[in-house]
């Protein structure tokens, strides 16, 4: 099972990619992130990509690339691997065609932009923990703290409106056109995915049941 979840920031791709990891026992490998653990660690790679990442531009290719190659070559990815957030670019997914890397099913999952800017907008994260909350649909009990340890939120960088707008509009002209590359049979022979499109909006539990449906689970 390789498998792509394809769509915009916001639509659940992360929560439905951990909820399938789990469900198919393969990793979830987010390049997203891989990304936000090497800026937390202030690698070079972290260096390189906070400035592309907090101003909500795409990172690179050739840094991308390298990173989401390298992971799957990973034991743990010999039975398959889930990704999210990646490829992102015509180029990106050229690359994992060109580096023989089959892909079984691409699934994308869709949300109006003004559902995702509201649940993008209201997220608050607990940074030590990773802990998510939203202001509207997952309030803390006092608001701006954790639950837990009465800590700070904070919003990420790319969470503020005028971020996620830029987001969108890079999703809309570099991401969107995998969708008719992955409706297609790939060039110069290789298996061509199963392609699937899907709503994102409605229940978490649901819309995972209908991805397992999909796949044949
Ligand atoms: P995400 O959490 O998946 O929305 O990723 C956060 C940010 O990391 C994106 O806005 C990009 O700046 C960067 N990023 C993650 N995955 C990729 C990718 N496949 N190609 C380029 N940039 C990426």
């Amino acid at each position: 099972m390789r498998i792509i979840l394809l769509g915009a920031p916001g639509v659940g791709k992360g929560t439905q990619a951990l909820l399938l990891a789990r469900a198919l026992n393969v990793p979830q490998i987010s390049t997203g992130d891989m990304l936000r653990a090497a800026v937390q660690a202030q690698t070079s790679l972290g260096l390189d990509a906070k400035s592309f990442m907090d101003s909500g531009r795409l990172v690179p290719d050739e840094i991308i690339i390298d990173l989401a190659v390298d992971r799957i070559k990973q034991p743990d990815c010999a039975h398959g691997f889930i990704f999210d957030g990646f490829p992102r670019t015509l180029a990106q997914a050229q690359a994992l065609h060109e580096k023989d890397v089959a892909i079984d099913h691409v699934i994308e999952i869709k949300v109006s932009d003004e559902d995702i800017i509201r649940r993008l907008s209201g997220r608050r994260i607990h940074q030590p923990s990773g802990r998510i909350y939203h202001v509207d649909f997952d309030p803390p009990h006092t608001p701006g703290k954790d639950n837990h340890t009465g800590e700070d939120l904070i919003q990420r960088e790319d969470d503020k409106e005028v971020t996620i707008r830029k987001r969108l509009h890079v999703y809309r002209d570099q991401t969107e056109p995998l969708v008719a590359y992955y409706q297609q049979a790939l060039p110069s022979g290789g298996l061509t995915p199963q392609f699937h499109c899907i709503s994102g909006t409605g229940d978490v539990a649901q819309i995972q049941g209908e991805i397992l449906g999909l796949l044949g689970r």
